[in-house]
C-alpha cells in the first residue's frame, strides 16, 4: 500500500481517499470474510466489462466474436494505436475499444440497456440496492475524448451500431456502477461456478462460455499487466481503475479487493 495513484482523468474518481482498503471473500460453499473497507462502495469501473461481456455472449453466443478479438493487447487499455492498422477490430474485450464494441452491442439488443446491466449485476450479487453513482458518470462523461475517439473510429470502419453519444453514455454509466467488495465477489461466484448463479440456481452462461471467460480474464483482464498478475496471483480476474480488483478460483471462491 501507498504507491499508485488515483485515476485523475476521471475528475470525481480523483476525490476518492487512496487509504480506503477492505477485502471480501466469498466461497461456494456459502463461508463469506472481509476486512478493512470492504463495505465502503467504490466505482467499479473496468470490472464491469465482465457484467457486459457476459450479458453479451449470452445473448449473442460467438458472433461476439467476429467483432472483438481474444488476444492480449500489450497496450495500455485506452490505445487508440492498434485500431486502426488492424481495421478497428479491437485485440479483446477488456480493453477500452472492445469493452466500447461490447456495450454497442448491448445498445443494440436492449430497450433499455443501463437498465438492463443494472438488473444482471443486481441479480448476480442478490442486491437490489445496487445503483448508478451519476456524479462518477457525468464526471467521466464530461471528460470523455478518447473514449469517444475509439468509438468514432471504430464506427467510421463499421464496427460501432449505434450512435456514438448512446454507446458512451451506456458505458460511462456502467463504469460508475457502485458497489462495495461483498457485492463484487458475490457478483463473480458464478463464474467460479462454471457459469451457474449460486444463489437463484440460474444459469448464466453455459459452462464452456463461463470458461472462456475466465480465460479471457486471465490473459486480459490486467491489461498490459495481464502476464504478471498471472506469474504473481495466477488468478482470472478484472482490474479497474476505481481502484478495485476482483478475481476467482474455479470451483471455490471470489474475492475482491
Ligand atoms: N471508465 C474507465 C475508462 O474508460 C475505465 C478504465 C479502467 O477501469 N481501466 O477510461
Amino acid at each position: 500500500m501507498g504507491t499508485g495513484e488515483g485515476a485523475d482523468y476521471i475528475p470525481a474518481l480523483s476525490e476518492v481517499d487512496p487509504c480506503r482498503y477492505g477485502i471480501a471473500v466469498e466461497t461456494l460453499d456459502g463461508c463469506s470474510c472481509s476486512v478493512g473497507d470492504a463495505g465502503k462502495c467504490f466505482s467499479i469501473q473496468s470490472i464491469s466489462k465482465v457484467f457486459s461481456l457476459a450479458m453479451v455472449i449470452r445473448r449473442m453466443g460467438d458472433r461476439i466474436w467476429e467483432a472483438v478479438g481474444r488476444e492480449p493487447s500489450g497496450n495500455p487499455f485506452n490505445s487508440l494505436v492498434q485500431l486502426e492498422y488492424e481495421r478497428s477490430v479491437p485485440r479483446n474485450p477488456f480493453i477500452n475499444a472492445g469493452a466500447l464494441v461490447v456495450t454497442d452491442r448491448l445498445v443494440s439488443l436492449y430497450d433499455q440497456p443501463k437498465n438492463a446491466i443494472q438488473d444482471f449485476v443486481r441479480e448476480l450479487c442478490g442486491n437490489n440496492d445496487i445503483h448508478y453513482d451519476r456524479t462518477i458518470a457525468r464526471s467521466e462523461r464530461e471528460h470523455a475524448e478518447r473514449n469517444l475517439a475509439l468509438c468514432h473510429l471504430m464506427k467510421s470502419f463499421g464496427n460501432i451500431e449505434n450512435d456514438v453519444e448512446a454507446v458512451i453514455d451506456v458505458y460511462c454509466h456502467q463504469c460508475a456502477l457502485s458497489m462495495n467488495c461483498h457485492d463484487l465477489s458475490r457478483a463473480f461466484l458464478f463464474l467460479a461456478d462454471r457459469g451457474l448463479n449460486p444463489y437463484t440456481r440460474e444459469q448464466v452462461l453455459t459452462t464452456s462460455q463461463a470458461k472462456r471467460l475466465g480465460a479471457l480474464m486471465l490473459t486480459c483482464g490486467f491489461y498490459d499487466e495481464s502476464g504478471d498478475f498471472a506469474f504473481r496471483a495466477g488468478l482470472p480476474g478484472k482490474s479497474g481503475v476505481g481502484g478495485g480488483v476482483a478475481a476467482y478460483i474455479p470451483g471455490r471462491l471470489a474475492i475482491t479487493v
